[in-house]
């Protein structure tokens, strides 16, 4: 019987220990005891399935959070670190070699950025950065020696759709592999792995957690990919997740169905109020009919995810009036919560970079993100409406 991803999200990967217990164990230990000398030396040759050696390595905990989203993405592994970013650097740098180039979309979360931008270029990694949505441009960059192509599905925070299977095609047929980081697009609408994604990627921290609690990450592929390639990086370099944040990102997955579409449910309807606003110069919403993409959103995700961003007329200082007037939407810079947040990208997320960068990525200073919750859809509504009208 093939059971559906609510059911998966639920019951898979998981572990019992003697004592039967209904809820998933914290296996809260670093190290595991041997019943003998031969049999460490054993497990050490090679641990099978479900034994352990020290918990940068793996933990039972840290496995079952590892099956359960492995089996959501519907990918044959996955390996659980300790943050989205340390996830990201080692799906990259797993797979990277001085000399090697590597194709990138622009538009990514500042952290990413700074990876490829700073980090792989001083080991001697070219990177190219392209348009995400420019098919041509992804082919124009292209090259024999590019390894590796990597774009966030849904850009941050302008919300463009990179069409995943175009560039994928585009990407395999000169040999380059693909990974996609894909926390906007969230595991619940992704189907990344039938799209033929290589490696994909999630900072845990935002809808698989989804309360805000703990970071994580996590990264998915082929069994040889993870247990051939990536694994030897993370457990030598320290990347592991604890055991505990994996009990806590467990607990997370089992609702995380049902809040993301909760938040989506929301998206919409704040999109759907806010369309033709006249203190708003800008809604972007990929699941609204105004958004140049949505056939492409729609397509590939069946849904128009739990981000928006809105340009406030007036600037800075409108924008600021607007956060300060919300009175249930939070001012934070997280994202994927069951609790409404706001962000102003141009002073916060990407401060760091230049007025001419942020102007490149459309990030003007009266944009807003918003990462819409789970609470009630008509204070939402009227909350955001009523902060405005106060611009
Ligand atoms: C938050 C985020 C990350 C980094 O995740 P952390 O858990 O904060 O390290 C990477 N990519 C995207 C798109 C994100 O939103």
């Amino acid at each position: 019987m093939t059971q559906s991803k609510r059911t998966k999200l639920v019951h898979g990967g998981t572990r019992r220990s003697q004592y039967g217990e209904l809820s998933e164990a914290i296996f809260l230990t670093q190290g595991f005891a041997y019943d003998s000398a031969e049999q460490a030396e054993a497990r050490f040759l090679k641990p099978s399935e479900d034994e352990y050696i020290y918990a940068r390595y793996g933990n039972p905990t840290v496995r079952m959070f590892e099956e359960r989203i492995a089996l959501c993405e519907g990918t044959e592994d996955a390996f659980a670190t300790a943050s989205g970013m340390a996830a990201v650097s080692g799906a990259l740098m797993s797979m990277l070699r001085a000399g090697d180039h590597v194709v990138s979309a622009r538009a990514l979360f500042g952290s990413c950025l700074y990876v490829l931008e700073e980090v792989l270029t001083r080991y001697g990694v070219d990177v190219t950065f392209v348009d995400g949505t420019d098919l041509d441009a992804w082919r124009d960059a292209l090259r024999d020696d590019t390894k590796v192509v990597f774009f966030e599905s849904l850009a941050n925070p302008t919300l463009e759709v990179v069409d995943i299977a175009a560039v994928t095609e585009l990407a395999h047929a000169r040999g380059a592999r693909v990974v996609v980081d894909n926390v906007f697009a969230t595991p619940v609408f992704s189907r990344c792995a039938e799209q033929g994604v290589d490696v994909i990627v999630y900072s845990a921290t935002k809808h698989i957690d989804g309360q805000g609690r703990a970071l994580g990450g996590v990264i998915l592929g082929s069994r040889e990919h993870i247990r051939g390639v990536v694994e030897p990086y993370m457990k030598h370099t320290g990347g592991a997740m604890s055991p505990f944040t994996a009990w806590v990102m467990l607990k997370g997955l089992e609702t995380m169905d049902l809040r993301v579409r909760a938040q989506t449910a929301n998206a919409s309807a704040i999109a759907a109020a806010l369309h033709g606003h006249p203190k708003l110069a800008r809604m972007i919403y990929p699941g609204h009919a105004s958004h140049a993409q949505t056939e492409l959103a729609q397509r590939q995700m069946g849904a128009g995810g739990t981000m928006l961003a809105l340009e406030v007329q007036g600037g800075q200082e409108a924008a600021f009036r607007f956060l300060n007037a919300l009175q249930i939407v939070l001012i934070s810079n997280n994202l994927g919560d069951a609790k409404s947040i706001a962000t102003h990208p141009a002073t916060t997320t990407h401060q760091r970079l230049s007025e001419d960068q942020r102007a490149g990525l459309g990030i003007s200073p009266g944009l807003i993100r918003l990462s819409v919750g789970i609470e009630g859809e008509s204070d939402l509504v009227e909350d955001i409406l009523q902060a405005l009208d106060r611009v």
